[in-house]
Parts: C-alpha cells; structure tokens; sequence
C-alpha cells in the first residue's frame, strides 16, 4: 500500500516529560494522521498521512446514527538504544478484523495497515517519550461513513489513526483501585458485541461508570448478562484473580473482549510453570474464596494501565479487600515483565516486539 505523507506546515513540539506526566489520558494529539478510505468494488485505497484536524463528514453519515463503528488501543515506546517498537501489533490487527467482521464492515489487509500505521508513527517518532511508563498511544479506528438514514451497512469506510503521547497511567507506582460489583446495568451478552471493540459498547456503559465515579469508584466490574452471577470484565480491562495460588480469569465466552494483555498474562503465567486457568469464576465463588482466605489478589489487566491491582472489590454489602490494598507479588512481577518486554529492557523471547522502522 502506497502511503502518500502531507506535512504538517505547522507542527506543534512534542510535551516534555514533565508536561505529559500532568496532561490527562488521551487529550493531547500529535501533528499528523493517518487516512484510508473504502469503497465498495474499489476496496481500501488513497491511504495518506496529512496534517492532524477535524474530519468532514455528511450529517447524514450513518455512524452518527447507527453506531457502524469500531476502534483499537496499542501503544508504540522508546527503547534505551533509540528504537521505537510496538507490543503485537499484529494482535490489535487481527482483533480489528473480528470487530469489523461483527460490524459489517469491510475487512482491512492486516499486514499492509500495520506497515501504514508503522509510517505514521515513524513520521512522528519525536512524540515517542522515552522515560519510564510513557509511550505513544496509538488509536485505529474505522467509521462507516456512507450518508444515507436507512439502517443497512454502510457501502464506503473511513480507516484513520491518531496518535496521541501518555505518561504512567499512575502517578505513584501501581495504585490499586477501588472497584463495586455492577447489578443494575449490564455491559454485553452472549450474542451481543461484547467481544468487538465497536463505539455502542462504551456508550452504554457511561451511566453506569458515572454512577461508580459519584459513589467514590473508579471502575465497575461487569457480571454476565443473563444469569448476572459470572464474573466477566471490567470497564475497558480484563480481570485476574490470584486463587489457591492459581491465575484465574474468566474464559471468552463471546461477550468478553479479549484482550491482548490478557492473553499475553496467560502465556506469561504458564512460561512461569504457574498454574492458570481460564474458566467460569462466580461472583458468590470469589467471596467465598475470599472469606477463606484463598484468594490473595485480584488486578485489572488492558493496555492503557498494563496491570492495575484491585484494593477494594465491593458486591453488595460484601467488600473484599486484597493483599492489604497493596500490590501483590503476582500482580507485580507480572507488571515488572510485561513493561520490561515492552520496552526491550528484556530479552523478547515470546516475539512479541514488533519494530517499527
Ligand atoms: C480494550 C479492552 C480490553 C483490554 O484489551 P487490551 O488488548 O489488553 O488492551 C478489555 N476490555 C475491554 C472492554 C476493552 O475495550
């Protein structure tokens, strides 16, 4: 794929480390963007870097309307030596294809997108930070962007990319979180889109997060949607449990995205010869783990956070509190390898660093 790059004629400086440790998640942008269009008997093409700004889209468009939208999260870092390198990209990729597949939209050729996303931040490598827990936020996304008020598939797509710099999701080290069980609303169910990364799943779940913030948490965790007794993820992260001295997390049933840090946890897990195990966990089997005393710790796992320990877990009037509401080893030493793959400051010896030249 030929991708054409259109300079910024008025480019910004990138944040300095001090600056970026104080900007809020995802609220700055770099100077260029990357652009494919579709169209149905042309398929993807005119792909482009330009200058970062606003899309123009028909009123009409029927994402607006209807929602026919899909996005993906990965992040690009600073190695010691000067490379910048993604974390399986090719994962985010593929991930993309299953959510257009759900979505109706048309597929993307995975290796030739990633080359065009590589471009993209190759262009802006001065924006990849380089201290500790910074990177470059990298967010594909796909809009159906036919004009049209009838709820069929959209005939033409727009691919984009941004890029945006983050420092440490947290200030001060791993900060574990205070997290209540959701029973009023539910995220997705079996059949539904819970495992794409489409725009309608997030939209649905901001009461339910508002609600959580008023009441002093910072994230729900999201039961299943038909029995509400099985644990199944939490806002924009899968979850862990540290029980008997086994990993546990909930297997993928359809309405849990599966995400990359997970799967990359379960393959750490078990290069470690620890056991794991992907299953059905209910609620009520964690708190009686819980009050036993066999379950030890609990940690969110996405890219944004990386790993993100549980101090509190409130269902109902029961709370659990883990490992004090301190990091455990578990939780830890995951966080410890996985940002030091990531980073290259390790040995790679799953291949999963991808570099971008
Ligand atoms: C993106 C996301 C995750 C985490 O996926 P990663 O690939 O590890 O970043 C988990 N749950 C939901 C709902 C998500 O949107």
């Amino acid at each position: 794929m030929e991708v054409r790059v259109e300079k910024n004629p008025n480019p910004k400086r990138p944040p300095t480390d001090e600056e970026l440790s104080n900007i809020h998640f995802g609220s700055v942008f770099t100077n260029h963007m990357l652009l494919i269009d579709y169209k149905k008997g042309q398929g993807w093409h005119d792909a482009r870097i330009v200058p970062y700004g606003p899309l123009s889209l028909d009123p009409a468009t029927c994402a607006l309307h209807y929602g026919q939208l899909i996005f993906e999260g990965m992040k690009a870092y600073k190695t010691k030596d000067g490379r910048i390198v993604m974390f399986r990209p090719d994962q985010n990729m593929a991930r993309m294809n299953n959510s257009c597949e759900r979505m109706c939209i048309a597929p993307i050729d995975e290796r030739e997108t990633l080359e065009a996303i590589s471009k993209l931040v190759r262009v802006e490598s001065d924006w990849v930070p380089a201290s500790p827990g910074t990177s470059l936020y990298v967010r594909p996304f796909i809009v159906a962007n036919e004009a049209f008020l009838g709820v069929h598939p959209s005939n033409s797509f727009l691919f984009a990319t941004i890029l945006s710099p983050v420092g440490s999701y947290f200030k001060s080290g791993l900060e574990p979180v205070r997290i209540y069980v959701e029973n009023k609303y539910v995220r997705a169910v079996r059949g539904g889109t819970g495992f794409a990364k489409c725009a309608g799943n997030y939209a649905a779940s901001l009461k339910s997060q508002e609600e959580a913030t008023k009441a002093g948490y910072s994230q729900v965790l999201w039961l299943d949607g038909i029995e509400r007794k099985y644990i199944e993820e939490v806002g924009g992260m899968n979850i862990f449990f540290v029980i008997d001295g086994e990993v546990v997390t909930p297997e993928l049933n359809g309405s849990i995205l599966p995400g990359v840090t997970r799967k990359s946890i379960i393959e750490l897990v078990k290069s470690w010869g620890m056991p794991i195990s992907e299953r059905k966990i209910s609620i009520q089997e964690l708190a009686d783990a819980y009050k036993t005393g066999r379950a030890r710790e609990a940690m969110c796992a996405g890219t944004a956070a990386v790993i993100s320990p549980i101090g509190e877990l409130k269902w109902g009037d029961v709370v659990m509190r883990f490992n004090d509401g301190k990091i455990g080893p578990v939780s830890q030493r995951l966080y410890d390898e996985i940002t030091s793959i990531q980073t290259c400051a390790k040995p790679d010896k799953f291949g999963w660093v991808y570099e971008v030249k």
